[in-house]
């Protein structure tokens, strides 16, 4: 094999993946500590990795043609953290020497080491999935994973600004979650939480969620006696993860700021229905899992098909004595 002294990692679409790869992106700087590492990630992630210090430069990822256009000649080896096909055709087409990644989706006639996924990462963090194909294909992940998350001042002064000049704490709440209805937990439980919290912490709430959610926000914001911060939809990334490293403490279901939120080392508590807990909880060990141990979790749909039970049945006094409790011990 050639040396490597470029290489490209490829990574994941979504928010919460892209914070639960960072142990991996970390891990191909300390297997190849002298090389140019870049980051090709979509738009709408792709600032975080900028915020990584491992990582020289971040390009976006737009299509495979553009993608394959833009790496061309530029690179001597491709880690594929996504499974699909489309990432791999990529790098392939880009004429990537190496190209590595799990044999998912039909691909492996494209990569050049190309590992099954091993049973012993099912039931386990994606954080231990990214990692799984590393040393799938050789390097050395042997060290802790490290999926800490460090917000730029100049990120922290936006979120600031977007806050306001109030001095009290603030208690983020995000009652939204893209991928549907099922994931989240009960409008007016969040405002009746929210409120409770608010008084007892002598705090403010923010309301944070993409523009899609706005509608829920309000919902909330207007059950709410005390004024709140309205953020949906109006925040960019870096924004956002601004906001979050100024809160006190985010009430959150599975999504992607909960993932920002607990990398950056903010109490977190998390509401947790149809997905799999042990797949995508927090990492780090300032947050608190809740679910109830309902006999159709987790059901991975995003709509329920009967009561929504796993969520219905977690009432506001457990989450805020949990928020209670992850303070007291910060
Ligand atoms: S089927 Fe069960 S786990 Fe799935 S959303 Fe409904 S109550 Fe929750």
């Amino acid at each position: 094999m050639r040396a490597i002294e470029r290489i490209v990692v490829r990574a994941p679409n979504w928010l919460g993946d892209a914070v639960l790869s960072l142990p991996a992106v970390r891990d191909v700087r300390r297997n190849f500590p002298g090389a140019r590492m870049e980051v090709l990630a979509r738009p709408w992630v792709a600032p975080l990795y900028g915020s990584v210090g491992e990582v020289d430069a971040v390009r976006e990822s737009r299509s495979v043609r553009a993608d394959a256009d833009t790496l061309r000649g530029a690179f001597d080896a491709a880690v594929l953290l996504p499974n699909s096909f489309a990432s791999a055709l990529s790098m392939w087409r880009a004429g990537i020497p190496e190209r590595w990644g799990f044999a998912t989706d039909l691909r492996r006639p494209l990569l050049t080491r190309g590992p099954r996924v091993p049973a012993s990462v099912r039931g386990r963090s994606q954080v231990y999935y990214y990692r799984a194909m590393l040393e799938g294909v050789g390097l050395d992940v042997s060290t802790e994973a490290d999926p800490s998350l460090r917000c730029p001042d100049d990120w922290a002064a936006q979120g600031a600004s977007r806050l306001g000049a109030e001095r009290a704490p603030w208690i983020g709440l995000n009652p939204g979650a893209f991928f549907g209805s099922a994931k989240r937990w009960v409008p007016e439980r969040y405002a009746a939480a929210g409120e409770l919290l608010a008084r007892s912490m002598a705090a403010r709430v923010a309301i944070l969620g993409g523009a899609d959610e706005r509608p829920l926000g309000e919902a909330i914001a207007a059950a709410m006696r005390a004024p709140a911060r309205m953020l949906c939809g109006e925040t960019t990334l870096p924004e956002l993860v601004g906001v979050l490293s100024r809160l006190r403490l985010l009430v959150t279901n599975d999504s992607g700021p909960m993932h920002v939120a607990a990398a950056l080392g903010v109490p977190v508590v998390a509401v947790f229905g149809p997905t799999d807990w042990r797949e995508t909880a927090p990492v780090g060990r300032r947050h608190r899992l809740l679910r109830e141990p309902v006999h159709c979790a987790p059901c991975m749909l995003r709509e329920c098909p009967i009561d929504h039970r796993c969520m219905t049945r977690i009432s506001v006094d457990r989450v805020v004595d949990e928020a209670r409790a992850l303070l007291d011990e910060a």
